[in-house]
């Protein structure tokens, strides 16, 4: 039995061509646990297979575990695939969705071929999976690709072992498979006409309008983009406008690494992520020349990049007209869940787009694009959703399944199955209804289609959070146990999760905000943490949050709120410099007094915030995190000193620090250095913190998490700080280190309980 990604991958057929390669008979199935494989033959064939097996799989395999067990033979000589048996719980059922690949992107071009341009072209190692999967095991009757007979010429290629599309569960062809559509939205045809452009004709259309400045809905794997000239202005101001999302930054697509390397500086391992499989969008620095809209990524240093990832996208590329940097950005309004059917987008999105470049594969499962950067020379996934999703995380633990919901913002949740976490995909903000429906449909296919039928329901301590609702219900509905998670124990926990570690550890988790144990609102927190038990040692001085959750959007408040915690509330009304931004500054500070309307607040996000707003960097945010994204992109990397700051009572204080950062301001320095100071005092807080709990409590290994963990600037100086204080430290990878993570926290924080006999 060989468990992990086995399916999908053209692990049968691999297996097929060794087993006779050796002269070995025998079977191979897909079963929901795994592929189950049965050998017999010569003595020294089977050593040989046990040997190296490993290296005899396809590329696109990952073997978590390999369990053999002896037979009697039964005289088989030659080695068959069977069909595949479905009951039995699923381990691993679907693998993620995988980025065209090499072999099918060169028959795309190369002229004469029976799939020459052809839009769907995939093989046994590359194209959708996840996204049009509808059970278990991963067979085309189990997908929407069932819509798809295949022609007499596919049948044949999937019938010959020779073939490399032999057991081919996605392949399909011009003949059978699905096409390509171009039309507008309000009429059924292409240009206003009556009939839509189809194949070719719709790659024209599509590159044609894209050329003019106009925008284009492009269906892709998991969901709808909405595209644009990302060199044109006036096409980029337009889907802003449209999206109702005037500067979070927008993704793009680039026609190829080359291009990529003329807009951005793109170091070894950022390639090398790029073009994986997976296919994330990487964050990538911009070049000052480059020819990219400033309205991509205003006030930002990074800008998300993608390959083109389909043959629909290559093809796109290689039409004549086609923009070789494309704004490729979720085809919703801003913050809903992204578009998937066609219907959708021509009724209810149709103010947006001019085009809709179509097709007739179904998405099974909605999905967006990862996102990913590289920090401290590793990738670090910042949203993990398309290339990733559902391939779980292995824990160290193993028990009855869990369902974890997660926290609010940038949702996803975990179900577990032994020692497997699979994580969902990319939710979002379950504040928002649609969302919050999102959230419920995608519980439903996910658990139905890995089979899992939860136990235990893990949640974050805030009582109103809607993931937290939702579980409260479902709890009550299965007469299920709740057991809800301090948001920032979450974090550092998945955070050992994702590194198969026990602990303890001294775990650091700077965040925005989260429920705290005493009911404040937490997330500057230094913990002693293993699986089972988090005490919190040390963290930042409460400040009040003058008007509780506004404060997240509007930076303006915790800098009243700072300022008048290092000097009179008249001094630090004057020090405010709001350049012509009409803020309600004196109502603000009449509430910095009042608990009522001002909760204390731990959270280092809240301070970056402050921060940006004393520079006069931003006042108001209109995306999460905006204010310290963008203190960060003005840091000048040359400034290594810091300021001050105070340790009392275990509270870390930094009226000192803020005191400077307005002495400086004042005297003229540069707001780039006084960033930069900025974030080197966060930084040394954390080594010195760090050094302090080693020293009262022997620990020696750093968990770092958190949403604030996100800031490549921080992280890297704080690895560099505590790398040569001798600590060993453990960095979040292919889990985020945002809330999208939290779920996987609470899902070990369940099972560990469990397994030591808690409750
Ligand atoms: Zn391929
Ligand atoms: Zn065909
Ligand atoms: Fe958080």
């Amino acid at each position: 039995m060989v468990r992990g990604r086995v399916q999908g991958v053209g692990f049968r057929p691999g297996l097929y061509r060794s087993m006779t390669m050796l002269g070995c008979g025998g079977c191979v199935r897909n079963t929901p646990e795994g592929v189950c494989v049965e050998v017999e033959g010569p003595e020294d064939a089977i050593t040989h297979l046990l040997r190296n097996f490993a290296g005899m799989v396809p590329s696109r395999a990952r073997i978590d575990e390999l369990e053999v067990f002896e037979a009697e033979p039964t005289g088989e000589t030659s080695f068959h695939i069977e069909k595949s048996t479905e009951d039995g719980p699923s381990l691993l059922p679907v693998p993620p969705d995988f980025a065209i690949c090499p072999d099918c992107e060169r028959e795309l071009v190369e002229s004469g071929g029976r799939r020459t341009g052809y839009a769907f072209n995939t093989c046994t190692c590359c194209g959708p999976r996840f996204t049009i999967a509808r059970g278990v095991p991963f067979d085309r009757v189990a997908s929407v690709m069932d819509e798809f007979p295949l022609c007499a010429e596919c049948s044949n290629e999937f019938k010959n072992p020779e073939n490399r599309r032999f057991h081919a569960q996605t392949m399909s062809c011009p003949e059978c498979g699905p096409a390509l559509s171009f039309f507008c939205p309000g009429c059924a045809g292409g240009d206003g006409g009556a009939e839509p452009f189809r194949g070719s004709l719709a790659l024209e259309a599509a590159a044609r309008y894209l050329k003019n400045g106009m925008t284009v809905a492009v269906k892709g794997v998991g969901g709808f983009h909405l595209a644009c000239d990302a060199m044109d202005a006036g096409a980029v101001a337009r889907i802003r406008a449209c999206k109702g999302r005037p500067h979070k930054p927008l993704g793009v697509m680039v026609a190829d690494m080359q291009t990529a390397r003329c807009i951005c500086h793109a170091d070894r391992a950022s390639e090398n992520l790029l073009c994986s499989e997976r296919a994330p969008m990487v964050l990538l620095r911009k070049k000052p020349t480059g020819i990219l809209s400033g309205g991509v990524a205003p006030g930002l240093q990074h800008v998300g990049v993608m390959l083109p990832y389909t043959p629909f996208h290559r093809l796109l590329f290689d039409q004549e007209g086609t923009p070789p940097v494309l704004v490729m950005t979720s085809c919703n309004r801003s913050e809903e869940p992204i578009a998937t059917g066609s219907f959708e987008v021509a009724s209810g999105l149709s103010d947006m787009v001019d085009g809709i470049l179509d097709h007739n594969r179904r998405i099974e499962n909605r999905c967006d694009d990862s996102v990913a950067g590289i920090i401290a020379g590793s990738p670090v996934v910042f949203r993990r959703s398309r290339g990733y999703v559902p391939e779980p995380v292995m824990l160290g633990y193993g028990g009855p399944p869990v369902l974890a919901v997660g926290a609010m913002w940038k949702n996803t949740f975990t179900l577990t199955s032994g020692r497997r976490a699979y994580m969902s995909q990319h939710i979002g903000d379950v504040s928002d209804a649609d969302n919050e429906d999102y959230f419920e449909d995608t519980y439903e296919k996910i658990s139905s289609l890995l089979r899992i039928e939860p136990e235990i329901i893990a949640c974050d301590m805030h009582p109103d959070y809607p993931s937290t609702n939702f579980a409260r219900r479902l709890a009550r509905q299965k007469g299920l146990e709740l057991r809800p998670v301090q948001h920032h124990r979450a974090h550092i926990l998945s955070c050992l999760a994702e590194h198969g570690v026990d602990g303890p550890v001294i775990g650091v988790s700077m965040d925005g905000t989260g429920y705290g144990e005493d009911g404040n609102v937490w997330g500057g927190e230094f913990f002693v943490a293993d699986a089972r038990i988090c005490e919190r040692k040390y963290h930042f001085k409460y400040i009040p949050m003058p008007g509780g959750e506004r404060a997240v959007a509007e930076p303006y408040r915790m800098a009243l709120s700072y300022l008048s915690d290092t000097y009179d509330p008249g001094k630090a009304l004057s020090i405010m410099e709001t350049r012509g931004e009409e803020l309600p500054l004196q109502q603000v500070c009449g509430l910095i007094g009042r608990g009522d309307f001002s909760p204390p607040t731990s959270s280092c996000g809240r301070l970056f915030d402050a921060v940006a707003s004393i520079l006069g960097v931003r006042h108001i945010c209109t995306y999460e995190g905006q204010a310290a994204c963008e203190l960060e992109a003005i840091a000048d990397g040359f400034v290594e000193d810091a300021y001050p700051f105070v340790v009392r009572n275990r509270g870390i204080e930094f009226s000192q620090a803020i005191a400077c950062a307005v002495e400086e301001k004042r005297a003229g320095e540069n707001i780039g250095a006084i960033s930069a100071r900025f974030h080197n005092t966060v930084a040394k807080v954390v080594v010195d913190t760090c050094c302090r709990l080693r020293s009262e409590e022997g620990l020696r290994v750093v968990a770092l998490s958190g949403g604030v963990m996100q800031n490549a600037y921080l992280v890297e100086r704080c690895i560099r700080g505590l790398r040569a204080g001798g600590f060993s430290v453990l960095t979040h990878g292919e889990v985020p280190p945002n809330d999208a993570g939290i779920s996987l926290g609470q899902a070990l924080a369940a099972l560990v309980e469990k397994n030591s006999g808690i409750y």
